[in-house]
């Protein structure tokens, strides 16, 4: 593998100011010329495939086109979004799809089958948003996911022949699965579009699924979510996706975590954050206050003369690792409260403490008022 990258607009041989219609004509051209399906077995195409469809999916987003205009290859070293440290063949022939096959009906989807391999097509993959609730995630839970897909046809089971009529060879391909198209002076192969590869098409189309195979279906399944996760996390559930048309598999359905906010808990990663009032005696003196944790009450111990923002850690009681390596830390920041509502007799106690106090109970108090003096001396000699 080579190590250096090629400049993106030298690989689409375009000018740095082609506009996006020029930008993606040359990446069609180049892309037709290499692409595997032309050249197989041949490596050299293929790297060129996928160099060709990496410069695009970057100069075709005006986002990462702008990014790459400022920064060059070093702007997707790092978290630059789909990893541009190369492509491998799979996504080159996605952006390749993505951009002229399925739904268009352009000539492309006449040139290259929508898969590779000849074979009935994948179902698609779903996305479901699951919200729960910070201790949900702390603890893991398991969830019931109510959803509609694509499901095989019970009355045909996937295969969308009318009971009874089963398969015939199919017409298009006679039987091969792949059929050829001619454009100029190239022919290209392609999986058969009318029995997707499978080499057979149903006698008579089902009638509870038109022949695709597939029906609608209210599906009602349990997810188990580990502990640990965060919102962002996703969860893939393989074959839980669409059904293929005609018996293909089924596509993954992948689970996006949401995690709603606490009342009093805030999470970093696995650190959990939180603030207690403490009166302003414990903070003095120093004493035992009885902290929410996760796992339960918890006890810290305050020392005499803590001061108000100080933050105590408690080992341990943060969130548990998703992979289940240990658990982060839960820190605790202090914030004394000034009394109120005082009675007489409580404000007459006050003032006599406040009569025996020295410099030395409030050093703070003191340094500060002798640092500001000077500065204070100078405003009032200028006015
Ligand atoms: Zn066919
Ligand atoms: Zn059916």
């Amino acid at each position: 593998m080579s190590t250096t990258k090629r400049d993106y607009y030298e690989v689409l041989q375009v000018q740095r100011n082609a506009s996006a219609d020029e930008i993606k004509k040359a990446y069609r051209k180049l892309a037709v010329q290499y692409h595997p399906d032309k050249n197989p077995g041949d490596r050299e195409a293929e790297e060129k495939f996928k160099e060709v469809a990496e410069s695009y999916e970057v100069l075709s987003d005006p986002q990462k086109r702008a990014r790459y205009d400022r920064f060059g290859h070093q702007g997707f070293q790092n978290g630059g979004g789909a990893g541009f440290g190369g492509i491998d063949l799979e996504e080159a022939l996605r952006t390749f799809m993505g951009n002229f096959g399925g739904g268009g009906g352009g000539i492309f989807e006449t040139l290259f089958g929508m898969n590779q391999q000849a074979g009935p097509n994948r179902g698609d993959d779903l996305r479901y948003d699951l919200s729960i609730t910070f201790e949900e995630a702390y603890r893991g839970t398991e969830k019931q996911l109510t959803f509609s897909r694509l499901q095989a046809c019970s009355e045909c089971h996937g295969s969308g022949a009318a009971p009874g009529s089963g398969l015939q060879v199919c017409d298009m391909c006679q039987g091969a699965g792949q059929v050829h198209a001619s454009r100029g002076f190239l022919t290209f192969s392609q999986t058969c579009p009318k029995c997707q590869g499978r080499r057979q098409v149903p006698g008579v189309p089902c009638p509870s699924c038109h022949g695709d195979g597939r029906v609608h279906k209210r599906i009602e399944t349990k997810v188990r979510i580990p502990q640990g996760v965060e919102t962002g996390s996703q969860l893939r559930l393989q074959g839980e996706g669409e059904a293929g048309p005609m018996g293909g598999a089924a596509g993954d359905l992948y689970v996006f975590i949401k995690v709603k906010e606490h009342a009093f808990f805030e999470r970093h990663g696995q650190e959990i954050y939180c603030e207690v009032p403490i009166p302003f005696v414990t903070a003095t003196l120093g004493g035992e206050l009885e902290v929410p944790t996760m796992s339960g009450p918890a006890k810290l111990k305050v020392p005499a003369g803590t001061q108000t923002g100080k933050v105590f850690r408690l080992k341990g009681q943060g969130f548990p690792d998703v992979h289940g390596r240990g658990h982060g830390d839960q820190h605790v920041r202090v914030v004394i409260e000034t009394p109120t509502h005082l009675t007489p007799a409580q404000k007459l106690k006050l003032q006599e403490f406040a009569e025996a106090c020295n410099e030395k109970v409030h050093p703070k108090v003191r340094s500060f008022f002798e640092r500001t003096k000077e500065f204070l001396s100078s405003i009032s000699s200028a006015g």
